[in-house]
């Protein structure tokens, strides 16, 4: 046995130390303590080795559950690579920051590559069309896109689809699990994402507010994944009727950093269903999660309903961190400890993003060619907007609809098209919220470097929506209708 003082003292090689302070509990000597400042590239503070006292009896190195954080001091003018290393005032306690690759050889695998394995359309059969109410409809359209996990806390008025999922599921090989809150059900869909699934959560506006985190890493991580939000009144838990409340969450917050997402809203049972497929066919093209706009009196509504004539049965991603051997070397993580690095990934987000707003607007366009007045509605306002357009047309006055599907990106493409062939035309902004709709509509534009029209607004909040009624006599009078109530 090796005389302790001949033996090699430990260096450290401090990027490869995680401030466990094993060592400093196991060295009898006192010679290791905590450094007072964090490590520029690892952002934690590794220890620092005073070794005057060191007896050399490598307690230190055993406990070290690093392979690279403390190792044998090599003798002067020797690495352990092996390779040329300082001889002059070669100071013991320090050690050269080698390369992994050096110490222990290259990192081999003889695993293949990761593959994307295709997903499959399958036939449905004709069947009569179903009578549906809106959460149903858009469960049964992530069923058919192949989810088959879904993750929620009950919320009204959310919680029907959740139910659902929950009674079917078990029974065809997937899983519904209710979490113990909103921040849990999100950050389960993290990890059933990471995994290259299709999944999804129901939930409604205070329910959103609490999931912002969690969607955040996702969006850092690049993981798919569809959020259903029923809005309801707000602020705070305001009530269970129906508001455009979270517009403005959805399109510009959700949750910190460089985050946007796919914001789909739609205005029907039937859209239920088709938007909710078309969710996981974005998010998995875009690897970014979805998010489906639905507000209280859709989630609650009931509607015909047409099946597709095909389902999916999803695929494997070559990203997912998957058991397989074609997977199995995977990493997925939102974390980016280097400042270069982390701004290389935000331009590649930001990359996606102009991607995104340039194939992915989509609105409905109803009655524009010849539109005097043009009105912007979505969700449930967008119904009743379209019976204002038909009693306007009645009273004489060309009034046409424009019904954005995509709020984030924003169909800036189609308003442009429109407000040049229609350029002296009066906008009227139809909404359930105190304008977060018209905020988007006029953030466009000025993205866009067009000049606002006039514009009109017809608010309602608090569960009211914008009545047909109402909206006529706004449009008529060239008022707005203020979010107190009535004609201002
Ligand atoms: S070799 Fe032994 S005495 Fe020296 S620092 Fe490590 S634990 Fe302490
Ligand atoms: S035991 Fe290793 S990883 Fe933990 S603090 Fe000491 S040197 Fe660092």
């Amino acid at each position: 046995m090796a005389r302790l003082d001949l033996r090699p003292r430990p260096a450290l090689q401090p990027e490869y130390c995680k401030g466990c302070l094993r060592c400093v509990d196991a060295c009898p000597k006192d010679c290791i303590t905590q450094a007072g400042d964090l490590n520029a590239t690892t952002g934690v503070r590794p220890v620092v080795l005073h070794l005057d006292d060191c007896n050399g009896c490598q307690l230190c190195i055993q406990a070290c559950p690093e392979p690279y954080g403390l190792v044998p001091q090599k003798a002067p003018g020797e690495t352990a690579s092996g390779a040329k290393a300082p001889t002059a005032a070669h100071d013991p306690g320090e050690f050269e920051l080698e390369d992994p690759t050096h110490l222990f050889g290259a990192k081999t695998s003889t695993l293949p590559a990761p593959v994307d394995l295709p997903g499959l359309a399958l036939a449905l059969p004709t069947t009569e069309p179903l009578m549906l109410k809106g959460t149903y409809a858009a469960a049964l359209g992530a069923l058919l896109a192949g989810c088959r996990h879904v993750f929620g806390y009950p919320i009204t008025p959310s919680t029907e689809g959740a139910e659902l999922m929950a009674k079917v599921l078990p029974h065809l090989g997937g899983s519904f699990v209710q979490a113990v809150s909103e921040v849990a059900a999100i950050n389960m869909m993290y990890g059933c994402a990471g995994a290259g699934l299709p999944c999804m959560t129901f939930t409604s506006s205070p329910g959103f507010s609490l999931m912002l985190e969690g969607i955040s890493y996702m969006i850092g991580a690049e993981l798919p994944g569809v959020v259903m939000n029923v809005m309801r009144g707000g602020p705070g838990l305001g009530n269970i009727a129906p508001e455009q409340a979270d517009i403005k969450l959805m399109t510009r917050g959700l949750g910190h950093g460089n985050t946007h997402a796919i914001v789909l809203a739609p205005s029907t049972p039937q859209e239920m269903l088709d938007l909710s497929r078309l969710a996981f066919e974005l998010a998995f093209a875009y690897r970014n999660p979805v998010i489906i706009a639905a507000d209280g009196y859709l989630g609650q509504m009931a509607g015909v309903v047409r099946l597709p004539a095909t389902l999916t049965r999803p695929g494997l991603p070559a990203w997912a961190v998957w058991g397989d051997r074609a997977h199995r070397m995977n990493l997925v993580c939102s974390i980016q400890l280097s400042d270069t690095d982390l701004e290389a990934h935000n331009h590649h987000l930001n990359d996606k993003y102009a991607d995104i707003t340039k194939k992915e607007q989509r609105a409905e366009t109803w009655l524009c060619d010849d539109a005097e007045v043009l009105l912007v509605a979505c969700n449930t306002p967008a119904r009743m907007a379209k019976g204002a357009v038909m009693d306007l047309r009645e009273a004489g006055v060309a009034a046409g609809l424009v019904r954005p599907i995509t709020l984030w990106p924003f169909p800036i493409d189609e308003m442009r098209a429109i407000l040049t062939k229609r350029p002296r035309a009066r906008v009227v902004v139809v909404e359930a919220s105190p304008g977060q709709l018209e905020d988007e509509l006029r953030l466009a534009l000025s993205h866009a470097g067009l000049a606002p029209p006039p514009i009109q607004s017809v608010r309602r909040m608090g569960g009211v929506l914008p009545q047909r009624g109402e909206i006529v006599a706004a449009v008529l009078a060239g008022q707005d209708v203020a979010a107190s109530g009535g004609v201002a």
